[in-house]
């Protein structure tokens, strides 16, 4: 139903409809566990072969364990004569998430210590977790609870917490080389558009795409719960994570905010990668240093494995006004933005698998051009936005076998398709040999 005919390669538009997948999956109730991070991961598998993993609760992950699994039915806070004032039905952020089963008559006083809402914010309602606070709780708009002044209300929470499993989903595409790309994105939050199911959603449509073509790198894509799933994840593929060159998490791309990448912790290709392609991308973003706060770059960059990986997002968590509020809906996340989170992160992606490094067959002088017909092929490619005859010069120049692409592009100051081009010309005119990638 979402799926879109198939554009061209360079359109660089992705093949369903992200808004629309967006939507699909809103309404869902996502939590760390349950059927609701199933149901997700079977929307998405409708799209890509994923492989659905289970793990038990209480297995242990590193210093961790996995939790219990929590579900809910329902939860509604009443008047004592049966007037509903909130509904789980309504919006599923009115229940503190991992809340345990409750159900009784409560004094508002009691109440008051169980209710979360916004006093700056009083029109909206925020999103609360207690995964492991043995508690429950209401979120709710201030508003809402200031008109709530009866001495005793009727609560109800048909939840339970219970030994069940951890899910999280795994798409593997293998490339020519055993090097590895991963791309990651959170899968935890329940109606929150932008903090979850953007990234949920382009991921999604990248791994439609990079399934479809030939791959010289292999890529790994991670749907998962935050931090308990990224650490399971690594804990139970702690052999071949050397493999792994270069890694992104995704999250927050569909608002209108610019670009904004955070390094990786060690320093990295990926960062030079991600910082070219926004460089010459026509869009306002900007660079992060690496912090240990956010998202699952933390595990993936913890001092024990400390991988080559960054996160791409558009606004930051935690300093726009719709962060982790029911404001973080269907319109604050737009159609447009999400496409252009796409088609940026496609470049990416095909500026990794395509960062070879070459050598000079033979690099003493320059080689005349004219002989070899390139400067023919490079007028030919004008039109296109190929290469330029001085591309080809900082090609030749530079394809010493110790600069890859991406280091003379961003020597050259020119996009990377265009050294990229410069490439495949000096390689057609057998000028140049591929070193082999180590
Ligand atoms: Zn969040």
């Amino acid at each position: 139903m979402l799926d879109r005919p198939e554009t061209s390669a360079s359109g660089r538009k992705p093949s369903i409809d992200l808004h629309g997948l967006v939507t699909e999956l809103f309404p869902i109730n996502r939590s760390l566990t349950g059927a609701g991070v199933r149901e997700t991961l079977g929307l998405v598998a409708r799209h890509i072969d994923l492989e659905i993993n289970e793990v038990a609760s209480g297995t242990p992950a590193l210093d961790w364990t996995v939790p219990m699994e929590w579900n809910i039915r329902g939860a509604s806070i009443s008047t004592l004569s049966g007037h509903r004032l909130v509904d789980f039905a309504d919006n599923n952020l009115h229940v503190l998430g991992y809340s345990k089963p409750v159900q009784g008559i409560i004094s508002r006083a009691d109440l008051a210590r169980h209710v979360h809402t916004l006093p700056d914010q009083p029109d909206l309602i925020p999103y609360r977790t207690g995964y492991f606070a043995d508690d429950w709780g209401f979120c709710l708009s201030h508003e809402l609870w200031q008109t709530m002044t009866d001495e005793n209300y009727r609560v109800e929470i048909d939840s339970d917490l219970s030994s069940g499993s951890m899910t999280y989903g795994e798409l593997f595409l293998p490339g020519q080389t055993d090097q590895e790309v991963l791309v990651t994105c959170h899968i935890c939050h329940p109606s929150l558009a932008n903090d979850n199911l953007s990234g949920i959603a382009v991921m999604t449509a990248l791994a439609m795409r990079q399934a479809r073509r030939t791959r010289r790198l292999g890529y790994r894509f991670l749907f998962l719960p935050a931090t308990i799933g990224a650490i399971t994840w690594l804990d139970r593929n702690q052999t071949m994570l050397d493999r792994v060159r270069y890694g992104i998490v995704l999250t927050c791309l569909g608002d209108p905010s610019p670009f904004h990448y955070k390094e990786s912790r060690r320093g990295a290709t990926i960062d030079r990668a991600v910082a070219h392609v926004l460089r010459h991308s026509g869009h306002q973003y900007e660079a992060m240093p690496f912090n240990p706060y956010g998202y699952d770059e933390r595990q993936f960059c913890s001092p024990g494995f400390d991988l080559p990986v960054g996160c791409l997002m558009r606004g930051v968590h935690g300093t726009f006004p719709e962060y982790h509020t029911s404001a973080d809906n269907l319109e604050f996340v737009r159609p447009e933005c999400l496409d252009q989170s796409y088609a940026l992160i496609e470049s990416i992606l095909d500026l990794l698998d395509q960062n070879r490094t070459f050598e000079r067959v033979d690099g003493r002088g320059e080689p005349q051009l004219g002989r070899r017909g390139l400067y023919r092929a490079i007028a030919g490619q004008r039109e296109a936005g190929g290469a330029t005859q001085m591309d080809l010069l900082w090609f030749l120049n530079l394809a010493d076998g110790k600069h890859s692409l991406l280091d003379m592009a961003i020597r050259a100051d020119v996009p990377f398709a265009r050294l990229e081009a410069a490439a495949r010309l000096a390689v057609e005119a057998a000028l140049v040999r591929e070193r082999p990638s180590s």
